[in-house]
């Protein structure tokens, strides 16, 4: 016999968990949350190794544009020492030196000949935006047009490149918004000739970390202020009747519903479909294959014996824009809690030295202290990673990088690959996606939302997707607007103080 409720929510990451909020907060009963993993968190959670160092996901900041979301973030975690504030402390790594970010503000420390390129570059764009007629189209024409060719080639194109997987060339600028800062070319030329840097820049210029259990821990926590039997983990969506109102669950199970909340992938959702007609059905299968693009980010875990290096400090996160290392990104992982790694007690052998041509180390188990590094990578088919030896590319990538020395003692390492891991703000993704998510909601009360149920970078962060849930929700029981899939430059642009707490 098929389950009944009013709405189905599929997916205990942060936008489900957002859906689950709301409902819960009103006080309804009929509605069911189902999960093909064992726990909640989706992209947003935490994984241990063997040693005892945690890793999420890449790097993971919260920086909240949402009163609702921090009050349900401190109601699962209230206690003061559930969470550690750190000031963002962060670099990029260009011609061996630390460039502070925002790069483009900072190309003071340089060296002369870069310092020139870029700042000729930042007049041709002056000059090019002030004769533009018409918006760039391409993120490239964007870098151009805001930065000009010395920023371009030495920073943002090979930089975005790494991130992205694809070129700069194939992706489009509307979901800039806030996340990119234009250069002040007067601040940068009087930095560079004062041998000056500019200070903190944007919205995450400090941020706050769950002192255990990692960004994990945070929806875990979530996940227990929410009624328990509502809550179907081990339960994969397989088919979903649009028509019929069903979800089909691959134990065979049958779920009927009003409303669903889907945060599976927008593709592995139409994919999936049945009760639509073959047509509708085809066209949403073909823009969603033709037109959403996306990544997979390897995740590169390290752990390392030895108090934290000076060379180090009290760095958060670290841009690699060159080919002197695989990742675009490292975090300090340790400096986000102490947690992050085994107490220094804790008697662990070394695996190996970051490089290996320094020796065989000895097997005994010795105490720490120990830190932990991050590492992101992403692949796609226009950037193939291979997958065997990334490991052993990233310590190298670390050497070269100078986050590790030669004699680095390796104690724990970590490698898992997500696919899909980054939605791509590709060209005719806006297209693709107002082909079908109006379609699915208006015709059959399936709203498709979060990272890669609505497939937009720009509000796909964890304040935003859960949001993304708790909006999904009022529009389909009251029909409201939801602003964070609707305007994202304005949810972006401002915070968003309303509580939500009675309707
Ligand atoms: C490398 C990286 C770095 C990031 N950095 C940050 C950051 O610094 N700050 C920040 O705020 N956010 C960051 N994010 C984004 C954050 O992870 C997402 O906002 C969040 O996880 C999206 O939540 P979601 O619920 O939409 O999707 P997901 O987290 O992907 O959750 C989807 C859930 O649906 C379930 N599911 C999927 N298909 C099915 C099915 N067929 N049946 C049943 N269940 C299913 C999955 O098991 C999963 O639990 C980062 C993400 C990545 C990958």
């Amino acid at each position: 016999m098929a389950t009944e409720v009013d709405t189905l929510v599929i997916g205990a990451g942060p936008t489900g968990l957002g859906a689950a909020k709301r409902l819960n907060q009103l006080n309804l009963s009929s509605w069911l949350l189902v999960d093909a993993n064992q726990e909640a968190g989706g992209l947003a959670s935490t994984d241990v190794t063997d040693e005892g160092f945690l890793f999420d996901v890449g790097g993971h900041v919260i920086f909240s544009h949402y009163a609702y979301f921090d009050d349900v973030l401190n109601e699962a975690l209230p206690e003061k020492d559930d969470w550690y504030e750190h000031q963002r402390v962060s670099y990029v790594r260009s011609r061996n030196v630390w460039v502070p970010y925002p790069f483009q503000n900072n190309i003071s420390v340089l060296p002369t000949e870069d310092q020139v390129k870029c700042i000729e570059g930042m007049v041709d764009a002056a000059e090019a935006r002030f004769r533009a007629s018409a918006p760039p189209k391409t993120f490239d024409e964007w870098i151009l047009r805001m930065m000009g060719e010395g920023l371009a080639d030495l920073f943002m194109r090979p930089y975005n490149y790494k991130v992205w997987a694809v070129p700069t060339t194939h992706m489009q600028c509307k979901w800039l918004g806030e996340r990119v800062a234009a250069p002040n070319l007067k601040l940068v030329i009087s930095n560079t000739l004062n041998k000056k840097v500019a200070g903190n820049w944007g919205p995450n210029a400090t941020f706050r970390f769950p002192a255990r259990d990692g960004t994990g821990g945070i929806w875990k926590a979530v996940a227990k202020t929410l009624p328990q039997d509502r809550l179907k983990y081990g339960k994969k969506v397989v088919k979903v009747n649009a028509e019929g109102h069903t979800a089909e669950l691959d134990d065979g199970t049958t779920i009927k519903y009003k409303n669903l909340v889907s945060t599976m992938g927008l593709d592995y959702l139409v994919n999936n479909l049945e009760g639509i007609d073959d047509a509708t059905v085809t066209q949403m299968q073909t823009a969603a294959k033709e037109r959403l693009v996306y990544s997979s980010t390897h995740v590169i875990g390290i752990g390392i014996r030895g108090e934290l290096p000076n060379r180090i400090g009290d760095k958060c996160w670290l841009y690699f824009p060159e080919d002197d290392c695989p990742f675009y990104r490292a975090t300090i992982f340790s400096n986000y809690s102490p947690n992050n790694c085994p107490q220094s007690s804790v008697k662990l052998p070394t695996l190996q030295y970051a490089d290996p041509a320094t020796g065989t180390p000895s097997s005994d188990a010795k105490e720490g202290p120990y830190w932990s590094l991050m590492m992101e990578v992403s692949e796609s088919h226009l950037k193939p990673v291979n997958n065997e030896t990334l490991l052993a590319d990233t310590i190298r990538g670390c050497v070269n990088t100078q986050l590790l020395l030669p004699d680095s003692e390796i104690v724990s390492t970590y490698h898992r690959k997500f696919t899909p891991g980054y939605p791509t703000p590709s060209l005719e993704r806006d297209s693709a996606l107002q082909e079908i998510l109006p379609a699915l909601a208006d015709r059959f009360n399936i709203f498709s939302r979060g990272r890669f149920g609505s497939w937009k970078y720009e509000v796909g962060n964890q304040d935003h997707s859960f949001m993304l849930g708790v909006e999904a929700v009022d529009r389909a029981l009251f029909g409201s607007n939801e602003m964070t899939l609707e305007s994202p430059d304005f949810v972006n642009g401002r915070r968003n103080t309303e509580r939500r707490l009675a309707h």
